[in-house]
Formats: C-alpha cells, structure tokens, sequence
C-alpha cells in the first residue's frame, strides 16, 4: 500500500472523549473510527489487523475439525423462549426490534441457541457426531456501559465455537484440546506469556467455567494468577477452599487486573434437551447432545494487544497480525530518482499486500515517528545517504539500533 493513497491520516492530537490507551492509540493512527460510544468502524488499517487475528484463529479452529459457518443477526424470539433467555431480566444485553407484522425479533448477542435449533435438521444418530462449528460475528449487546475503547463494546467481533458431542468423556477430550488450542493462538498473538486459563463462576453445567484472563491495567476484572503452575483464579471464587481444591498455594498467586479474552463453558446435555437436539444412540435410545461453547473475543484482543505491547512511542504489532510487515520510508525521493527506483523495486519485492510504502512529500522525522506510531514490525530506510553507505537502513521496531544492509541482501531476506 501507498501511504500516499491511504485515506486515513495519522493525528497528533489525542481524541477528547477517549480515556482508554488502546481507543486513542487507534484512533490517532487510523485503525478504527468511533461511530459512537462503543461502536467502531474498522478502518482499512484495523481490518487488516482484524483479519490478521481472525486467520489465526480460523487455523486453530480448523486444526481441531471445526468447519466455518456463518448465522445470522436476526433471531427468532420462540428459540430463546425455549431455554428461558428471552427475558431481558435473564438476559440484560438484548437489542430488540419488531418485525412489520409486529413480530418480535432479536439482534443476535450470542449464537448457542439458533445453532442448536438449525443442528436438529443435520444431526439424527451417533453416527452424526461430533460436530464443531464456528463463526466470526458481528454480536450486538446492549452493554450498560461501553468502556475500555473497543474492549467493551455494543457492536463488536467474537469467534464462537460450538462442540456437539456423543458423551461427556468425549466432550471432556474435545474440551481439554479447545484449551491447548487457545494457548497457541495467544502465543502466536504474542500475549502467550500474560494470558491464563482461569477458574471463574458462571459454569451452567460444572462448578466452573473456564475463562482465558490477560493480564492488563486496561481490564475489568481482578484473578489472581500462578505463573509457574499457569493458572488463575477470578476474584469471583477466590476463596481458601477453591485455592486448595486447584492444589494452588496462596503464597504463590499475585493479585492483578486482566481482560477476559475467552471463555469457554460445559452445557451438558441440558441445553440441547430444552430445545430438542436428541440422537439416536448405539442402544437405539434417545439421548441429548453435549454442547460446549467457545467464545474468543477478537475485536478486544485487538484492543488486548494494543494496551499491552505498545511504547511511548506508539503500537508495536507481532509479526503476525501486523496490517504491513515492513514500512518502507523513501526519504527525499522527489528530488532523486536512485532513492524512488530502490524504493519502489524493494516496495514490489514484498508486494503491496506485505509493505506500506511510505511515499509522501513529507520531512524525515515526521516520517520516522510516524513509523514508530504505526509500528509495523520492520523499518526499511531508503535514502540518499544510506545508498552511498551501500545499501537500506534497517530497523526492528522493537529495537533501537538500525542497520544498513546491502541491497543484494534486502533481496535474499525477502
Ligand atoms: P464479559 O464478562 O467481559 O462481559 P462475557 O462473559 O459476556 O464477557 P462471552 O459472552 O463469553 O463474554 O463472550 C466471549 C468473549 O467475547 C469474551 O471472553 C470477550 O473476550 C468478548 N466480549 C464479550 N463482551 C464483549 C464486549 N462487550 N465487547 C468486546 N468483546 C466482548
Ligand atoms: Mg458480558
């Protein structure tokens, strides 16, 4: 891409009604807008990041057998009615609307009950299951209050995994994976070291629920953390009998501020008998299915990965989400044609899916901070000074020294 062409400018000036690092860091640098409070528009900078996650994501959910599917905004009030979350007093996140023949529908905020209700008309016998489905959706909930830029929001991304198994120790196995699988993407998210399965309240099924906790002062909830064992615990069940019954000592676990970035819940067969999910099973009898649910939420991760690995300088993206790899500075390329044709020839070389091209008619220094704002992970300097030193001027975001590496090099490391 050509910085040139990029619609979205870099700002100076800090947003006034944002209070939260990662909403001002993004809005300055041009990765999301604010439609209004907690509803952001992913600019052509923050997609690029989002979808970035989402592959990720979407290779570890496939990794586990899971297939991609997507379900829709609108639901049907009846299927919600079935398992008593219809009520906004059970459920207070609900955006509502009606139907022109004043039929009541609802804007979906999570998605375990249309797809089980869809699933009836695919899973008839043993021989249908397991079955692991996942989406990336757009969830609408009407959050009391929209804080922490996009890490609360009321319109805002999750992946969502759903497991329909036979049995419980099938479902128990098929659980135990979902966790490894979450560890290596908040390892290939580069916030592996600070994330933590956690023990939380809320288990409709079990005692707990599974949360996945990073640490941040950005977040809104407090657990205390084992760093050798990897685990924590919500300050929700913080008690001395749960701390024994995890074989964690007291001594050992440090209190501090996370952000849940998932969450992941048994149902037991409860979920799919209230609304009719039953299979035929080897013995010819009818049984519920076992329904597990994964939620990740990909928007705040965003946000998550902003709060935590930014400087004073500004973000600082891992490698793998990056929107660019390498930002490509060509410093007084108007007036020399050396410096554009080496510029443009290493900007082809990555290709334009990979490099922003910084071409703009812009002074040099405006041009280096607003590269350590954006913070791509690599830094390439094209200019007449380097060229007669014999190469590019190259520099790791994360690092204070650059380096001048010849060209012929630059076109071996690509
Ligand atoms: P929280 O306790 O933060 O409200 P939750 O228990 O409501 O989360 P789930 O319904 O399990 O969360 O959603 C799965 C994931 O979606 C959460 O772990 C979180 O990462 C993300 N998420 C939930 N609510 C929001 C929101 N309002 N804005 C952005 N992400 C969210
Ligand atoms: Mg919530």
């Amino acid at each position: 891409m050509r910085q040139s062409k990029l619609f979205s400018k870099i700002r100076k000036e800090i947003p006034k009604d944002e209070v939260s690092k990662n909403a001002q860091l993004l809005i300055r640098g041009g990765f999301i807008y604010k439609e209004m409070a907690g509803v952001y528009v992913l600019l052509p900078l923050g997609i690029r990041v989002i979808e970035n996650i989402k592959q990720i994501v979407r290779e570890e959910m496939n990794a586990l057998g899971g297939q991609e599917l997507l379900m829709t905004t609108l639901q049907r009030k009846e299927l919600w009615e079935e398992t008593d979350r219809w009520d906004d007093k059970k459920v207070d996140v609900w955006f509502k609307s009606r139907l022109k023949n004043d039929v009541e529908i609802g804007f979906g905020w999570s998605h375990e009950e249309p797809i089980t209700k869809m699933l009836i008309n695919y899973i008839e016998s043993f021989r249908d299951l397991p079955v692991y489905v996942y989406q990336f959706q757009n969830k609408l909930r009407n959050e009391l209050r929209a804080k922490s830029g996009i890490m609360r929001g009321r319109e805002f991304i999750m992946k969502d995994l759903y497991s329909y198994s036979r049995t419980e120790e099938d479902h128990k196995l098929f659980y135990d994976s979902v966790i490894e699988a979450y560890h290596r993407i908040f390892r290939r998210l580069g916030i592996g070291e600070d994330t933590f399965l956690t023990f939380a309240s809320g288990g409709a099924f079990t005692q707990f629920s599974h949360e996945f906790q990073t640490i941040t002062d950005a977040g809104e909830d407090v657990v205390y953390v084992d760093r050798r064992k990897k685990i924590a615990i919500n300050e929700e069940v913080f008690t001395d009998d749960v701390t024994q019954q995890l074989n964690l000592d007291r001594n050992n676990l440090e209190k501090v501020k996370a952000s849940e970035s998932g969450n992941i819940f048994s149902f037991g067969g409860k979920k799919c008998e209230d609304l009719g999910l039953l299979y035929t099973d080897k013995d010819g009898k009818k049984k519920p299915v076992i329904l597990g649910s994964y939620g990740l939420g990909i928007t705040r991760l965003m946000g998550i990965i902003v709060e935590k690995l930014s400087d004073e300088k500004g973000m600082i993206w891992p490698e793998e989400i990056a929107p660019y790899r390498a930002h490509i500075i060509a410093l007084g390329e108007q007036k020399d044609e050396q410096v554009q044709k080496i510029s443009e020839e290493i900007y082809t070389a990555f290709g334009e899916e990979k490099a922003l091209l910084d071409d703009r008619d812009v002074r040099a220094g405006e041009k280096f901070a607003e590269a350590d704002f954006l913070g791509l992970p690599l830094r390439i300097v094209v200019s007449k000074r380097s060229l007669s030193e014999g190469g590019v001027e190259v520099k790791l975001r994360t690092e204070k020294e650059s380096k001048i590496i010849p060209l012929e090099e630059i076109k071996k490391l690509l």
